[in-house]
């Protein structure tokens, strides 16, 4: 039988207590492998922002650990790469500027940064908006922007905290598509949260469903990679069914939750 491959990040019994005496994760364990595409799904407020903050070295946990079993010494905070739910653009810059400024923060000038902008605005398909304000574009484009920004530093680990969640759902099944033709471009690893039954499935190889308050991992509800994601899957007895099944395991958690 085959070795199993070692997380490329574990999250390790972490607790988090916040200052004002909120627990939002108690017992969380999850591991992340590399190149795995993982939904954290669960209702607002369950502690899924601060996984992700966990995750990125943004915040400390108050009890346990962020475990990264590669090679020592490696620097993984410069490997990861954040969407934010905003696409928190500088308005008065351009788009080339703000995809720069994670390079630009590193002492990277523009000129040497062009190619590395360039590429990064054509995986989302804006080359021909390098010049454009976020005034002018659509909420679609400032996000895909904002992938682009992320995108410069050639993330190994994508953690996305709801970026599609203020769209309207052509341009997020749109997004959805782009999302993961990037990753097959790229072989990157995802962490993506959503509190979205539909986007979770059609997205993940895995979806890890939460408990509201204090947040941990309840259920792990994997989706097969066989078949291409699609029109196809999304409107195909498969996907109905799953969809079914991660609803059902969250009605259950939150049964007894106020609305
Ligand atoms: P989600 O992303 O699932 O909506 P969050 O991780 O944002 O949930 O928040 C989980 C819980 O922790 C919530 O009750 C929230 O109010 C609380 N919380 C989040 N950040 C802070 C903070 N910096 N200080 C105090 N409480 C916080």
């Amino acid at each position: 039988m085959a070795e199993p491959v070692a997380p490329l990040v574990s999250l390790n019994g972490i607790s988090k207590v916040f200052a004002n005496g909120v627990t939002a994760l108690a017992g969380f364990h999850l591991d992340i492998r590399e190149g795995e595409f993982v939904s954290l799904l669960g209702p607002s407020g369950c502690g899924k922002s601060t996984a992700l903050r966990l995750i990125a070295g943004l915040a400390q946990p108050t009890a346990g650990s962020v475990i990264w079993p590669g090679p020592a010494g490696l620097d993984h905070r410069a490997e990861i790469g954040f969407v934010f739910q905003e696409p928190t653009l500088m308005p008065w810059a351009n788009v080339t500027d703000n995809v720069w400024l994670p390079l630009r923060l590193r002492g990277i000038s523009k000129r040497e940064a062009q190619g590395r902008i360039a590429e990064s605005l054509s995986l989302v398909g804006l080359e021909a908006f390098a010049e454009a304000y976020p005034r002018e574009l659509s909420g679609g484009m400032k996000m895909r922007v904002s992938i682009a920004r992320a995108l410069t530093l050639k993330p190994r680990l994508l953690l996305m905290d709801e970026p599609f969640g203020a769209l309207d759902e052509i341009t997020r099944f749109r997004l959805n598509d782009d999302l993961l033709r990037l990753k097959r471009d790229l072989s990157c690893t995802i962490v993506f949260v959503t509190h979205s039954v539909f986007e979770s499935v059609y997205l993940s190889d895995r979806v890890a469903v939460m408990t509201p308050h204090p947040g941990c991992i309840a259920a792990e509800i994997r989706v097969d990679r066989s078949g291409e994601r699609s029109m196809n899957f999304r409107t195909s007895a498969r996907y109905a069914e799953l969809c079914r099944d991660v609803s059902q395991v969250l009605a259950e958690l939150t049964s007894n939750e106020p609305l």
